[in-house]
């Protein structure tokens, strides 16, 4: 049986909507601004919105916010789509806020012909001052009492390109002494000589976004249009406009925003990364965005599983990002193939080895029941980690130390003899003996060890470049941290290893090969990497090594 989950609180909106009759199926949307790539947050959006549309067999429309001339690009609107497929969903329609830029402008006229809007010549100061505050009545001005034909002359003369920009606004004439002060005649139309992505030098007015969002949920007669907690205060001139303009009306609902540790979540901080070269790009791997995660090789279904077990809530809060962690390990754990990588490299000679080679069989993944095998070889001279062997080893110290032993995985368990030192007295080489007997899987020496260390065949090892990627932030709150989130980088974010050691499994790789490099942490292969120079990006470390610095700390 299926385990039975209860409901969230739009869920429980949406099937009472269902079991009343209310719409035949439902319709939601997904809106962004095409001003930036798209993070784990609007991930959350995402599989919300799709996810319902899912769930009930209704359809989700992409709608691009598209508004705003200066910054939106057509290459945030490419990434959008890009991402969204990626995470595994599909738009019943692909729409633009500025296809609908005529049906606005006919909105707008209504209103105007309705007495509901009027030309404003004030500038931005003084409308500001004449709005009030929330304890403080605003008061209208003499443009208010404008002529419906006087507005219509002049909202078209805007239209036409007479004004310059802030020379005038259309501002909806609703209700100055509301506590809400979105309603104090909001601004709905603005003048802006630019260039839009799609319409180009067409309009030189465009709608504000509380004109815009409502009255195209509206036209795609979108049932339910789920936003964030901060447009809980728009929602009064939401349903105001729908009523005026007697249009279709779809209802507004609000859920908390994703807010996560050791990172931020708004576009405007994350192009600031971008532009100050604090990261190298939007899909830099350590960004929040979901083009950086799917960089660093995170898996779309982690991601969902993510935004599953986070849930929706009616309050904000702030996520723990080793949750995002365990369900990106747990999906890992479970494809990513096993293979060993020597990160600081210590010289092992295995001194009563003969042979030129002897191929050891491996599992490609131990938890996959039906794992695929691949040959190591293994010979007279390895390497493995330096920090794998101590020349005084504390107690309990089950590496390799003079005269201990420990097993190689896979293949035999070797006892060290000797300490090779240079002149500067650094440790240069081990020279060990190996145990024939003691073979993995076919063991008779009767000796047993702790340990056991991952090791390459250094004639045969391939080499390749490593990042390894830490926390972005510094602090776990960066949104809440006082002055600059910048100040509060991690200055060790990444940390580039360019020459590690791996086995030869790792010369035939596909792009979406998922690896766990033994002991090391699960990897991917970056986009960047060539066919001379494999680079991996260390996805994620096998446990949370935070957690530990942080007990320790403590
Ligand atoms: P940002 O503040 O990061 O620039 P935004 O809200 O301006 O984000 P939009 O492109 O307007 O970005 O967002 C598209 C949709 O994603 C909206 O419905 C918005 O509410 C939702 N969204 C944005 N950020 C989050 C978040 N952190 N958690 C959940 N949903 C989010
Ligand atoms: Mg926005």
């Amino acid at each position: 049986m299926s385990e039975e989950k209860s409901l969230n609180f739009i869920e429980e909106i949406i099937e009472k909507d269902l079991a009343e009759g209310k719409h035949a199926s439902i319709i939601t949307r997904f809106p962004p601004e095409p001003n930036g790539y798209l993070h784990i947050g609007h991930a959350k959006s995402i599989c919300l919105n799709f996810g319902l549309a899912n769930k009930y067999g209704g359809k989700t429309n992409l709608r691009f916010d598209d508004t705003n001339p200066v910054t939106e690009e057509t290459e945030y609107v490419e990434s959008i789509k890009a991402d969204i497929q990626w995470l595994g969903f599909s738009w019943a329609n692909e729409f633009y806020a500025s296809d609908y830029f005529e049906k606005l402008y006919e909105f707008a006229t209504t209103l105007i012909k309705k007495g509901l809007a009027y030309v404003d010549d004030s500038n931005s100061d003084d409308i500001a001052k004449q709005k009030g505050s929330p304890t403080v009545p605003g008061v209208r001005n003499k443009y208010a009492d404008r002529t419906v034909e006087e507005n219509l002359e002049l909202f078209t003369a805007m239209r036409n390109g007479k004004y310059a920009d802030s020379e005038k606004v259309l501002r909806a004439k609703a209700d100055m002494s509301s506590p809400n002060m979105h309603m104090r005649d909001p601004i709905i139309y603005r003048i802006k000589h630019a260039h839009h992505h799609r319409t180009g030098n067409k309009w030189c007015i465009y709608p504000m976004y509380d004109f815009a969002h409502g009255q195209s949920d509206s036209i795609e007669n979108i049932t339910h249009s789920i936003c964030t907690l901060e447009f809980i205060p728009h929602r009064e001139l939401y349903n105001w406009f729908i009523d005026k303009l007697a249009i279709f009306p779809s209802h507004q609902y609000e859920f908390a925003r994703l807010n996560m540790t050791y990172t931020v979540m708004s576009k405007r901080k994350l192009l600031q990364l971008v532009n100050e070269k604090h990261v190298t790009s939007w899909d830099d791997p350590r960004m929040p965005t979901i083009s950086g995660m799917r960089r660093r090789g995170y898996g779309a279904a982690a991601l969902r599983d993510f935004c599953d077990k986070i849930g929706i809530a009616k309050r904000e809060n702030l996520i723990d990002l080793g949750l995002l962690e365990f369900c990106v390990r747990e999906e890992l754990n479970k494809t990513a193939l096993r293979r060993m990588v020597v990160f600081h490299p210590l010289k092992i000679t295995i001194t009563n080895f003969d042979k030129e080679v002897e191929w050891v069989n491996l599992e490609d993944n131990p938890e996959d029941p039906n794992t695929t095998y691949r040959q190591v070889p293994f010979s007279k001279e390895i390497y493995i980690e330096q920090d794998d062997f101590m020349e005084q080893p504390p107690k309990k110290y089950f590496r390799l130390f003079p005269g201990g032993k420990v097993r190689l995985k896979g293949a035999y368990i070797i006892q060290c003899d000797e300490v090779v030192k240079d002149n500067e007295n650094n440790i240069v080489e081990l020279k060990c003996t190996y145990i024939p007997e003691s073979k993995s899987g076919n063991d008779t020496s009767g000796i047993h060890v702790k340990g056991t260390l991952h090791w390459v065949s250094i004639a045969h090892a391939i080499n390749a470049e490593v990042k390894l990627y830490d926390r972005l932030f510094k602090v776990e709150n960066v949104a809440e941290a006082e002055g600059d989130f910048k100040e509060y980088i991690n200055p060790d974010s990444l940390q580039i290893l360019d020459k590690v050691y791996a086995e030869p499994a790792l010369a035939n790789v596909n792009f979406d090969d998922r690896f766990q490099f033994l002991r090391k942490g699960y990897f991917c292969i970056d986009k960047d990497s060539t066919a001379n120079q494999i680079i991996f990006n260390r996805t994620v470390t096998l446990k949370d090594g935070w957690a530990k610095e942080v007990k320790k700390q403590s």
